[in-house]
């Protein structure tokens, strides 16, 4: 119990550090819905943040969620919570964000044209200042000016690697040095623009806001190619339709993304084997042997 306060206290010190008025935590409560971090809400009767935590060697992924947070300040319209503090004591790592209360009833085409506008932001090579993680599994975002590099150095080799040193089974590691060698097949005549991405977005990654503004959150941002942000919203059961007409409507995806759809989920796909195991493996396999047959 003793440690549980001191983290608090450590908490309560770098919020004042940001404030004029001493916040002092009258109230904490939990949070569910995530799948990393233990989340609560602390508020002294007028201010309320949201904090996340986890063990104190998890600073850095902490520090980098913060980062990418500031990066989607840039999306016009869309909201997503800023980054107050984060720091380590013995016991835990913590992130402090704004807290924003959800619940409000949005508009899915404006969420659809909102995204496509911050997909219309863009760099001049894919890649970001910084590497982060999806969901607990680091994310490398080495700078490359080649799409289809990037997507092989950075993305499927390092989730094939590990689900290497995880013991994945010989057919999972023959697949995957077949694809990688179909790589350039499968992404010939796809030249994307390095867009600003959120990175992880699935369902859970994304409320309204009481007052019905578009919110995301949870992001592992880099600049890549924004049909993965795309595919993703369509990993897990898909967004409304409405979303992807306005979406479509402010700027048609490519010709193609059916099939590069699998391509960039498998990086996922792949990631929840490495973080879950279990069917995610067999899933993973099935798509690998359809991109490789095509
Ligand atoms: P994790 O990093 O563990 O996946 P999330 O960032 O997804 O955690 O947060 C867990 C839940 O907390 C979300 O599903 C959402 O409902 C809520 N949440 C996340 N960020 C905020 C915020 N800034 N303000 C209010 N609620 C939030």
């Amino acid at each position: 119990m003793e440690k549980m306060i001191s983290v608090w206290s450590e908490i309560e010190h770098a919020i004042n550090q940001k404030r004029d008025r001493p916040f002092v935590i009258q109230q904490r409560q939990g949070v569910s819905g995530g799948c990393i971090n233990s989340a609560f809400r602390l508020s002294d009767g007028a201010a309320t943040y949201f904090v996340k935590l986890n063990q104190p060697e998890r600073l850095e992924m902490f520090v980098a969620e913060a980062e990418g947070l500031l990066e989607l300040e840039n999306a016009p319209g869309l909201r997503s919570p800023r980054p107050i503090a984060s720091g380590a004591g013995t016991t835990h790592s913590w992130l402090v964000l704004e807290n924003i209360p959800f619940g409000g009833t949005g508009d899915m085409a404006k969420f659809g044209s909102q995204l496509a506008a911050m997909h219309r932001i863009t760099a001049d090579r894919f890649g970001w200042q910084r590497s982060n993680t999806i969901g607990s599994t680091p994310q490398l975002n080495d700078y490359h000016h080649n799409w289809i590099d990037f997507w092989r150095e950075c993305r499927l080799l390092p989730q094939l690697q590990w689900a290497a040193q995880g013991g994945c089974s010989r057919k999972m590691s023959r697949l995957g040095e077949r694809l990688l060698q179909q790589l350039p097949q499968l992404l010939a005549h796809h030249c994307p623009q390095p867009s600003l991405l959120h990175g992880d977005l699935w369902s859970g990654n994304y409320a309204f806001s009481e007052q019905g503004e578009a919110v995301i959150f949870d992001p592992a941002v880099y600049y890549g190619d924004r049909e993965t942000d795309i595919a993703m919203t369509e990993l897990f059961g898909g967004f409304s339709r409405r979303f992807y007409d306005a979406y479509e409507e402010a700027w048609p995806l490519d010709s193609g993304y059916q099939q590069r759809k699998k391509l960039y989920n498998l990086y996922h796909l792949l990631n929840h084997f490495n973080m879950f195991g279990g069917g995610y493996g067999s899933q993973a396999e099935g798509v690998m042997e359809q991109l490789i047959a095509a």
